[in-house]
């Protein structure tokens, strides 16, 4: 039995998509096809919108609101306003790569310093339509980070589930807005698992287990930005992170629509995943000519990408094929020379996370999966600050001394000999 959607149109969307068998459910909180179970996807109505209508919106991922699942006016509503952030031209990392063409998106400069800032937005809006009182998540850090932030600032009570080893850069920004910070003794699909169970047994909007497909839906405005900040046009190629696979699939998205809706010329793009080989079923699934990714375990420093089962894989895996591109993974200790690389370069401090990307990127240099001429955007998801422990060993002060001339001249010397 298929379920039709209502007339009930959020916006240009209009039902849930199983993305599997394509049966069309109302835009509720649902989020598995009881059909087949696979995973559902919001499906729009034909929208249209301008560059000029873009343009005279907010700067904000509410700019896009015409090709995202809200009820207009998202952006007049209390909210942490993320998105809009800076495309930065890296050419001193482009030199250092022997690259020609690198952009560095900049999402640590989000509210709460990660890309989770955009699917909590969406995620929020319609948590707020489908009348929850509280938010809920599992996640790898950044999340519960954002959905403890959001709600504050929405009002709205949070209870947020996290694996007890995160970093304290995530534990302590995530507490300081008050709310529920439940840790496991367990890893990320441990959580998971359990969040599904409680999602079942509570009317809590949990915003990447219920609310998922709208959740998903806020990463595409990564895509559009980057898309809108080159002047109305698609890069060659993208290095975005993998966790679930979700914000490599809809970057993948936003080009496509961009495309359909005659914002952008349709040239062909190349989608690249980066992993950290402690946790890189979706790397090995590509490399094994796999179509789904055996579960693993995570085991690195990158713990923000630690998910072992991505609800996204496949989908990851089918993007970087028909795109020619490829997913890649990097030691821990690459993570480290990634993030430095990129602070010693650009100035830009990213997290684990943004080591893995540029770590990767050199990499697929080195192996000729990427072309050095091709204009590439390297997605950095997240801040440093998050992830001290990564870079604390050796990034230490480099002499010091007494209050003493004498002492300075010494040792200034002997270092900088
Ligand atoms: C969540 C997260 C990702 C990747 O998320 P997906 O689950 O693949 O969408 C990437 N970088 C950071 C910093 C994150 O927090
Ligand atoms: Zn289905």
């Amino acid at each position: 039995m298929t379920i039709t959607a209502p007339a009930a149109a959020i916006g240009s969307a209009h039902a849930l998509k199983c993305r599997e068998c394509g049966a069309l459910y109302p835009l509720d909180a649902s989020y598995a096809c009881f059909e087949c179970f696979g995973p559902l996807e919001v499906a729009y109505e034909a929208a249209s919108v301008t560059r000029e209508q873009i343009e005279a919106g907010p700067n904000s991922i509410w700019r896009y609101e015409a090709l995202l699942p809200v009820l207009p006016g998202a952006g007049n509503r209390p909210g942490l306003q993320p998105g809009f952030t800076k495309l930065v031209r890296a050419d001193n990392l482009a030199a250092a790569l022997g690259a020609e063409t690198v952009w560095v998106k900049d999402d640590s400069g989000n509210p709460t310093h990660s890309f989770k800032d955009r699917v909590v937005a969406v995620a929020l809006e319609n948590a707020r339509r489908l009348g929850y009182q509280t938010i809920s998540c599992a996640s790898t850090g950044n999340l519960a980070n954002a959905v403890a932030a959001a709600a504050a600032r929405a009002g709205l009570k949070s209870v947020v589930f996290v694996p007890s080893n995160l970093e304290a850069g995530k534990i302590v920004t995530t507490a300081v807005y008050g709310g529920t910070l439940v840790a496991i003794d367990g890893n990320y699909d441990d959580v998971n698992r359990l969040c599904t169970e409680v999602a079942a047994q509570r009317d809590w909007g949990f915003v990447n287990v219920n609310l998922r497909p709208y959740y998903a839906e806020g990463s595409k405005t990564v895509g559009y930005e980057i898309a809108e900040q080159l002047g109305w046009r698609l890069p060659d190629a993208i290095v975005s992170p993998v966790a679930s696979g979700s914000l490599m699939t809809k970057v993948d998205k936003a080009f496509r629509e961009f495309v359909q809706l005659g914002l952008v010329d349709d040239r062909g793009y190349q989608m690249f995943g980066a992993q950290a080989t402690g946790c890189s079923p979706v790397s090995q699934a590509f490399r094994d000519g796999h179509d789904f990714c055996k579960p693993v375990k995570p085991n690195t420093i990158a713990k923000s990408l630690a998910i072992g089962n991505p609800a996204d894989g496949p989908y990851a895996l089918d993007i970087a094929r028909r795109t020619g591109g490829a997913i890649a993974d990097v030691s821990d200790d690459e993570v480290v020379e990634g993030i430095k690389l990129l602070a010693r370069t650009e100035g830009i401090f990213a997290e684990t996370a943004g080591g893995v990307v540029v770590a990767t990127y050199r990499k697929l240099l080195r192996e000729g999966l990427v072309d050095p001429g091709a204009e590439v955007v390297l997605l950095n998801t997240g801040d440093g600050l998050k992830t001290l422990d990564a870079v604390a060993p050796t990034s230490q002060p480099t002499i010091t001394i007494s209050p003493s001339f004498d002492d300075f001249e010494a040792a200034y010397n002997e270092v900088s000999a």
